[in-house]
């Protein structure tokens, strides 16, 4: 296919949709999910392809929640391996070749580096044993390595040597998780040829029964007082750590640990590492990420119990900062970081099933559904694994629902898209990541901004981004758009600032937004950022209501 005929993608969200969709609500659905991450972004695309016509509504922005602040990995969780979780391991591994597959540009491959020190260490034939289960389980990925400390010393010049004892390499993937969500959900929505929705600032605050069955959700939009009900047979609860305060609206217990995971990000000047490193940390052995993503170092993660508020953005304690910074300080002496040279914070909490284990990373990552009055509700799982999560969800959903047909494995969750069939002229690099993050619709997207294809100052990201997120994403605030659809408000810290004059340009037009509310919403932005991600935030501030005003 040339890049002059290639097909005019649909689009999901275009102009006014969220006005008709609010009108729209009220009509007949098959299912309907609660939670825009991507377990429910997984339902939506499997059951649209089944012909379901879906409705997903999503309290905030989609990815808001766990779904954006993840360890980024699409991986074969060689952690889980350790605490003999062999099923999540297999199924982790397979995911990732699924996905490896599927959606190149988007899910990449990722070395992994793993030096072992001495004393207190993994030792060396037990890390070799592990490795070899786990490179039999993914053939594909290909084998290990072993490697001596004075070869992994050439790779990372500011490692320290002293206790390393041996090191070995593997493959593994990463992805940018709210993009993830985005091409799943949005791959979804073209699939459906308008039967299925997706609603962000929709929060599902109440059932609809008849006859003492399920028969739909009220839904409310927090900041407009917009107020809608829609009706359906199914109704799945995706809604991540908030499972048990959707359950609570039925009146059921909870079953939830919620356990609160940080990560610190560094400019990479600051913290350079070729590829990804896996440490234990020198304090209690649990294995820390260290990885080049998005031009910048991320570390990670702590696993914490969080004393949840449903409506509160969790925010990493300065305790968990210090255990993070103590590790990096044991392996990079040398670098001397501190608390000024964080770039960003990010804190997410995982929605882990409660099996009353002491240790919190002890608790199985293993998802599982329950059918309660009516409403099934996924909780646990991986990132990696939402298309078996998915799976899994709708044929228990087909006990609840006979209108719901068998969900099969073959079903793909995205559709090809040929980098060839881009521009020419473009770097191949830029068109495998547009291809990735966008499908079908790079093309698009590139034609529609040819003015636009440079990429903002020291990212990957190009400028037509933010003006195609604008126009046809689905965004309503400017968090949306530079701390999901883009990741420039995380990834540039501080330095987004200085681009705001041109992201206004760019945006503010298409988004139909006069001065004062651009400044409402960089006000908006400003808050949500330091509430989360920023490194002197941590001053509270409630989900849904981030508004300024
Ligand atoms: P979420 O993404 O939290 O989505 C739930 C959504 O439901 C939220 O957006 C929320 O706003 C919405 N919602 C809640 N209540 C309502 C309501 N009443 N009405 C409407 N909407 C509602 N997995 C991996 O595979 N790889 C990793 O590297 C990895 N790293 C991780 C690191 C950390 C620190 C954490 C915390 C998790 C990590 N995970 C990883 C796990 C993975 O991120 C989660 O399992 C996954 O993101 C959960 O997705 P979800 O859709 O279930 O939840």
């Amino acid at each position: 296919m040339t890049a002059a005929s290639s097909p005019c993608p649909s689009l999901p969200w275009g102009p006014g949709w969220r006005e008709a969709a609010w009108a729209g609500l009220n009509r007949p659905w098959d299912l309907i999910i609660i939670g825009g991450g991507i377990t429910g972004a997984g339902i939506l695309n499997l059951a649209a392809r089944c012909g379901l016509k879906v409705l997903l509504l999503e309290q905030n922005d989609f990815a808001s929640g766990t779904s954006s602040r993840s360890s980024k990995l699409v991986h074969g969780g060689l952690r889980y391996l350790k605490q003999l979780h062999l099923r999540l391991t297999y199924e982790c591994v397979r995911e990732r070749q699924y996905l490896l597959n599927s959606i190149p540009g988007l899910v990449e491959p990722l070395d992994f580096t793993y030096p072992l020190y001495a004393p207190g260490g993994t030792r060396p034939w037990l890390m070799k044993l592990g490795l070899s289960l786990y490179t039999h389980l993914s053939p594909q990925a290909g084998t290990y390595a072993t490697l001596e400390p004075a070869e992994i010393g050439r790779q990372f010049s500011d490692l320290a040597r002293m206790g390393m004892i041996k090191g070995y390499r593997f493959g593994d993937a990463a992805t940018d998780d709210a993009r993830l969500v985005l091409r799943v959900l949005s791959d979804g929505l073209r699939a459906a040829k308008g039967n299925a929705l997706a609603l962000n600032y929709a929060h599902v605050d109440g059932f609809l029964r008849m006859g003492g069955k399920m028969a739909g959700a009220a839904v409310a939009d927090r900041d407009s007082e917009r107020k809608g009900e829609a009706f359906a047979p199914v109704v799945i609860n995706a809604g991540g750590a908030w499972a048990d305060a959707i359950r609570a609206e039925l009146g059921l217990a909870a079953r939830l640990r919620p356990l609160r995971g940080s990560h610190l990000f560094f400019q990479q000047q600051r913290l350079p590492i070729p590829t990804a490193l896996m440490l234990e940390h020198p304090r209690d052995g649990r294995p820390l990420f260290l990885l080049p993503w998005e031009g910048v170092t991320l570390v990670g993660t702590t696993d914490v119990d969080h004393p949840f508020d449903a409506d509160e953005e969790p925010f990493i304690s300065g305790e968990e900062q210090t255990y993070l910074l103590e590790a990096l300080h044991a392996r990079f002496p040398e670098l001397h970081l501190a608390q000024d040279d964080l770039l960003a914070v990010q804190a997410g909490v995982r929605p882990v099933v409660r099996h009353g284990k002491k240790d919190p990373s002890q608790e199985s990552r293993e998802h599982i559904l329950w059918d309660e009055k009516g409403l099934l509700t996924v909780a646990g799982g991986k990132l990696t694994t939402f298309r078996l999560i998915a799976l899994e969800a709708l044929r228990s959903a087909r006990a609840l629902s006979g209108r719901i047909p068998r969900a099969s494995a073959a079903l793909p969750v995205v559709e090809e898209a040929d980098p060839a069939c881009l521009p020419n002229g473009l770097d191949p690099l830029l068109a495998r990541r547009l291809c990735g993050r966008y499908g079908s619709a790079a093309d698009m997207l590139l034609r529609d901004h040819p003015d636009l294809r440079d990429p903002v100052p020291g990212t990957a990201t190009v400028w037509a981004e933010l003006a195609w997120a604008a126009r046809h994403e689905a965004v309503e605030h400017l968090d949306d758009l530079l701390l999901r659809r883009t990741r420039l408000g995380l990834i540039l810290g501080e330095g987004v600032n200085a681009l705001l004059p041109r992201i206004k340009e760019i945006c503010a037009p298409v988004l139909g937004w006069n001065e004062e509310r651009w400044l409402r919403e960089v006000e908006r932005f400003q808050i949500a950022r330091r509430a989360s991600w920023g490194r002197m935030g941590g001053s509270s501030i409630s989900r849904g209501t981030g508004s300024a005003s």
